[in-house]
């Protein structure tokens, strides 16, 4: 595949093919910039939230998992700044009327000053505020605005001494929170990449200010092993040193983890030192101390933060292009036939994040007795690696072809020789496409070794 569209519309077909990802409201005309998940994303999402709470929280601690909610007080907005300064800068073509973001127009200065679409003249800039607004409650006037959140990252900050209070942790720790966030971007596009509503995976890190440094690098390894755990190819992700020019007034350091997609080398997750910035207004909006008491150095001071950000739908878009290949294979030889190769497209997905670790097939669907044994067998894998799959549709190597798309990395088949001569099931590497008969007895350990221990 040459053409970098080519391979962007490939994947998208593919989402909406076997079921991953769905324009959202797309009976209706769709609404832009919204995306719904099917069976198989919901379950790459799933497998990824997974792999970060166990590489971020579980085990850990010192880390705290909330639930906060989406709707908050506005007041959390105004003392964060977004109230006043969550906007990008807006252009309208004075012509054809479309809007677009002045700092994504690519080109140079002349090129700039025209519609991307139409070549009209692009009007002044003008800043436009990116929160959903909302009112809560029958009354409909200033006192009630409140925002659909632009970041998970305040629903910890207005928590933080409930942590204090209850969980009575010692510093350095962390709040952890995976949900969804809204933001009416100007142009949404690039499929998965930038949307209107989407979900974050965030960490509020508290440390000594004398000791931000180390925590800082800490996250920054941790995020490449993250980064690793889903299957990211590591020569694809690059770090970008945020300049000070381009960074928050109150953030002393920022890096930026950018992912080779399709259309370019773009932001995937943000690590920021946020200073004291948050608790610091926080405290003062809401006239709540949020300040932290050392028993041993027995000073009182407002924790610093550290803040890893992951984006879960970019995670989910650069996991596809990265899986993503296209192959020519032949197809599976049946008796008497010659064997003719196919072009092939398939995900190779890390079994951690895969949506199936294994499929389980009868080879024929018409002969009851291979469907009892695979059935039986397939109940057997199931109790222990519950995502597993039984499939009885079609041929065998439509079954092959349609597990090969949703990354599913090993195919069991049950044949006439599993059951007149007792010699096990063939096992097919998604990968390869090679075939190994594996005795009954083995057939878990085999599975579980192949995967990972992944399940
Ligand atoms: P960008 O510059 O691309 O707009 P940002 O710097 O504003 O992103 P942050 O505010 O740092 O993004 O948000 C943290 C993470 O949330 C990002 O690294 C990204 O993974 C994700 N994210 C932000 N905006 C969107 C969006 N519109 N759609 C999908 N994911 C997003």
């Amino acid at each position: 595949m040459d053409k970098k569209e080519d391979k962007m519309d490939a994947i998208v077909a593919l989402c909406k093919r076997r079921g991953f990802v769905f324009q959202g409201s797309e009976i209706y005309g769709g609404l832009a910039g919204t995306w719904d998940y099917g069976p198989f994303g919901e379950a790459l999402k799933w497998n990824i939230k997974e792999a970060w709470y166990r590489r971020f929280v579980w085990g850990k601690r010192n880390m705290f998992k909330v639930d906060a909610a989406i709707l908050m007080n506005q007041k959390v907005w105004q003392a964060s700044g977004h109230a006043a300064g969550f906007a990008d800068p807006l252009v309208e073509c004075k012509k054809c009327k479309h809007r677009f973001r002045a700092d994504q127009i690519e080109g140079d200065a002349a090129t700039k000053k025209k519609c991307p679409d139409c070549g009209g003249e692009l009007g002044a800039e003008r800043k436009f505020n990116m929160m959903f607004e909302t009112h809560v409650g029958a009354i409909q006037d200033d006192s009630s605005i409140s925002y659909l959140r632009p970041e998970t990252a305040q629903g910890m900050f207005v928590n933080f001494k409930n942590i204090l209070d209850t969980q009575h942790p010692r510093l350095p720790f962390g709040m952890a929170q995976i949900g969804k966030a809204f933001r009416n971007e100007i142009a949404p596009r690039d499929f998965l990449f930038r949307s209107r509503e989407f979900e974050q995976m965030e960490i509020e890190y508290f440390v000594n200010p004398k000791k931000w440094e180390e925590s800082f690098e800490y996250f920054r390894t941790e995020m490449k092993g993250f980064m690793n755990d889903v299957g990211l190819t590591a020569s694809k992700v690059h770090e970008l040193e945020v300049p000070e020019s381009d960074r928050a007034h109150y953030s002393k350091r920022t890096i930026d983890f950018e992912y080779d997609f399709p259309f370019g080398k773009k932001e995937l997750y943000g690590l920021a030192y946020r200073g004291d910035f948050d608790l610091k207004q926080h405290s003062d909006f809401s006239k709540v101390g949020l300040s932290y008491y050392d028993e041993e150095t027995k000073e009182r001071f407002i924790p610093h933060c550290i803040e890893p950000s992951f984006g879960l739908d970019r995670t989910v878009l650069a996991i596809l292009c990265d899986a993503y290949t296209e192959d020519e294979m032949g197809s599976v030889k049946e008796e008497g036939k010659e064997e003719k190769k196919e072009k092939r497209v398939y995900l190779r997905l890390h079994p951690r994040v895969a949506p199936y670790k294994v499929a389980v097939f009868p080879l024929l669907r018409n002969k009851p007795e291979l469907i009892k044994k695979a059935e039986e067998i397939f109940k057997t894998i199931q109790k222990e690696i519950p995502m597993t799959d039984y499939d009885d549709n079609g041929n065998i190597g439509k079954r092959y072809r349609r597990q090969d798309e949703i990354g599913t990395p090993l195919c069991v088949t049950v044949d006439f020789e599993t059951i007149e001569k007792g010699n096990g099931v063939t096992v097919r590497d998604r990968d390869s496409g090679k075939q190994e008969r594996v005795a009954e007895a083995d057939l878990l350990g085999y599975l579980k070794e192949r995967i990972g221990g992944v399940n």
